[in-house]
């Protein structure tokens, strides 16, 4: 009898194939941001948490699946201690392809070119408002000074892109979005605004009432810079626009107004090590338990993570005026 061909591609139910790996590396983070987190928010006990060892080898698993891009994300990678020699060992994985970050910023200042040193190609560093008591009100623990240095020791050490992330809220900073897109373009940085999605219970604001779709920040920045569509895909869901005459580019990520589930080449893992197929579903299996279960046992992983795609969902079920049907905060998630 003829033995099976060893498996080298995540493909799901739908025709998808998955090729792009989010990792958070743990729940905590230096920032409370209103829309992401509840203000007193209970951590994971370090034993649910993965060791940086198991994240490791379940990178390598997907990467020999297929996977060639992953990005490392939280809570706030960068408060993970190891977090460094982490990225630096999955920097030198064979046959992945892009290694990047998604990144409040906070500790850019120190870690800019450590990081760029460790492998990371490209940053997105979130950014919602340039206005200090603003900035403060949302993240309700940040400092905007702290990240706008971080952002320049970021430009500083020559990532290949940096990309700014802005969540927006209305009556919260609706009306800086041009303001954010000067930054980006004085910075020659790219910038996507992102609708809030409504995962976990939070407990400052109305997501309903701040919902502030992309079609309207779109026509904002019209009265002030030119648009042009742009082909551009960096394997996410942002759709792009050049800013006429700039370096930059404005990306627009509209879980609500314009789904883009059809296209989608992403699982997400969280930091307990559950393997979640769909940020807007609770569909997920847990490879915590397999890795522990067979310490080693690579084809083990290989086959649930392969089995797993059966399950991943069509599309998200997000509905921004309903109550929250994901219990997850984004931090548990990965954003
Ligand atoms: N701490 C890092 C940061 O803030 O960039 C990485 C993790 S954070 C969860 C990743 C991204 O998710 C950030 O750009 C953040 O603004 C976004 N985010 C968090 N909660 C969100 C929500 N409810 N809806 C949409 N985006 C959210
Ligand atoms: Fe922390 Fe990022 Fe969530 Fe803000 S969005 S609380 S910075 S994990």
């Amino acid at each position: 009898m003829s033995s099976l061909p060893p498996l080298k591609q995540l493909i799901d139910r739908f025709g998808r194939s998955v090729d792009y790996l989010r990792i958070s590396i743990t729940d905590r983070c230096d920032f409370r941001c209103l829309y992401c987190m509840a203000e007193d928010m209970t951590f994971l006990p370090r034993a649910q948490v993965l060791t940086l060892e198991e994240i490791h080898s379940l990178a390598q698993a997907f990467v020999e699946l297929g996977v060639k891009k992953i990005r490392i994300t939280g809570g706030e990678p960068l408060v993970r201690k190891g977090a460094l020699q982490l990225l630096e060992n999955l920097g030198r994985l064979p046959g992945l392809k892009e290694l990047v970050m998604t990144t409040n910023g906070s500790q850019l200042g120190t870690l800019a070119p450590t990081l760029k040193a460790a492998g990371v190609k490209r940053l997105n560093i979130s950014l919602d408002t340039l206005d200090a008591d603003k900035f403060k009100a949302i993240t309700r623990t940040g400092n905007l000074q702290q990240v706008l240095t971080g952002i320049a020791a970021a430009r500083q050490a020559g990532f290949e892109r940096i990309k700014i992330n802005a969540v927006i809220l209305k009556n919260r900073n609706h009306e800086e979005v041009a303001d954010l897109v000067r930054f980006a373009v004085d910075n020659q940085l790219d910038i996507s605004f992102i609708e809030e999605m409504p995962l976990g219970e939070v407990d400052q604001h109305n997501r309903s009432e701040a919902y502030y779709p992309s079609d309207l920040i779109k026509a904002d920045l019209e009265r002030t810079f030119t648009l042009l569509p742009s082909t551009e895909t960096t394997g996410g869901p942002s759709k792009y626009f050049c800013v006429a005459g700039t370096l930059s580019k404005v990306g627009f990520i509209s879980p609500h107004s314009h789904n883009f589930c059809s296209t989608c080449n992403r699982v997400r893992l969280t930091v307990e090590g559950r393997l979640l197929l769909c940020l807007g579903n609770e569909h997920s299996v847990d490879l915590k338990r397999v890795i522990r279960a067979h310490p080693g046992n690579h084809e083990v992983l290989k086959k649930t993570i392969v089995d797993a795609m059966r399950i991943k969902p069509e599309k998200h079920e997000f509905n921004i005026h309903e109550q929250p049907v994901i219990f997850r905060h984004m931090n548990m998630t990965g954003g």
